[in-house]
């Protein structure tokens, strides 16, 4: 069956550092036409999964089909998805330094669309953004259902971009009050964010207002590694650290991850960065002989 791609609009295009990371608004239309007939736009993404879209590639000069977790809630932003783009520095970088340039400014000035890959759903009468996934398994971020997440505890720990999930679910939490009412305290968030340098904060006002509000819920953990300003109140350094020892066995510190969250046994933990980052948690955590309540993480 062919592929239905929805045109999308670049309705917002912010940097968070120069040539490094941008926030990018696509929205859909509200209807579709596929062949002949139209099809209304329905959004109704869970948080923690991603779309498909098509952007250009700065190398090749082709549209290439890349993956963009969504950073926003459908609960409240229907057809507006939101994510945030970094530069990969990868040798083979291609549409991740395209989203850094002036060419992007460009597009979205004209008003050109980006295509973004629908399904068809309610029996083929209304279209859907694909998800990149549709069940919750240990290698994807998708939150667990309504009637699970509020009796939850979590760590979130984002490496970079890597924060887009997490920032769905804590939007969606708080949308719903995390969950909250008179007979259950609600869902409780740690979020453990760690990214180079002040510069590269995600959404920091924000998580930080959301801390203040929920108190009892939620709270932020932003780290730097490489540089921080002279007044930085919250966590330097790296959150794993790797030690080489004499035998040539790589031992994973985790000391300064469980000096935030020393009962991460407690914790439904969750890790979204490089596949590295997942195997130094998964071994520190078995080094130390610490079990969680449960693992999940998704690797780009
Ligand atoms: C589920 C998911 C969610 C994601 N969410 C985000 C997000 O929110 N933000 C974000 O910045 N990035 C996200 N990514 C990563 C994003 O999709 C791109 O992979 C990334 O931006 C790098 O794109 P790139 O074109 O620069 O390079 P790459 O995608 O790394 O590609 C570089 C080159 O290598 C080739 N290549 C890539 N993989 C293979 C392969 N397996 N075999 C052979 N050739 C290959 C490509 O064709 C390309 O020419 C996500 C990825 C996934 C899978």
């Amino acid at each position: 069956m062919q592929e239905i791609f929805a045109p999308a609009t670049i309705t917002n295009l912010t940097v968070v550092d120069p040539n490094e990371i941008r926030n990018v608004e696509f929205t859909l239309p509200r209807e579709y036409e596929v062949g002949g007939k139209f099809y209304p736009i329905v959004d109704e993404m869970r948080p923690g999964t991603a779309f498909l879209a098509k952007p250009f590639g700065t190398r090749t000069g082709r549209q290439r089909r890349r993956m963009y977790t969504r950073s926003n809630s459908s609960i409240n932003a229907k057809g507006v998805l939101q994510t945030i783009i970094n530069d990969t520095h990868a040798e083979k970088a291609d549409t991740s330094v395209w989203w850094q340039t002036d060419d992007v400014t460009a597009f979205q000035s004209a008003g050109a669309t980006i295509p973004i890959l629908m399904n068809f759903a309610r029996a083929g009468t209304a279209l859907i953004p694909y998800e990149h996934c549709l069940a919750i398994e240990a290698s994807n971020l998708r939150l667990e259902p309504d009637d699970e997440w509020p009796s939850m505890r979590f760590l979130g720990i984002a490496f970079s971009t890597g924060i887009t999930p997490f920032l769905a679910h804590i939007r969606y939490m708080k949308a719903l009050n995390f969950g909250r009412n008179s007979v259950c305290i609600g869902a409780h968030y740690r979020m453990v964010v760690s990214v180079e340098n002040h510069r590269q904060l995600m959404e920091h006002t924000e998580l930080q207002e959301t801390a203040a509000k929920f108190p009892q819920n939620f709270s932020y953990h932003p780290i730097l590694t490489r540089e921080w300003p002279h007044d930085w109140g919250y966590g330097r350094g790296r959150v794993m650290k790797v030690v080489e020892q004499c035998n040539g066995k790589e031992l994973i510190d985790l000391e300064p991850l469980l000096a935030i969250v020393p009962d991460i046994q407690n914790e439904h933990v969750r890790l979204c960065g490089s596949k590295e980052a997942c195997w130094q948690l998964t071994e520190g955590l078995e080094q130390a002989g610490l079990q969680t309540r449960s693992f999940r993480a998704e690797a780009w």
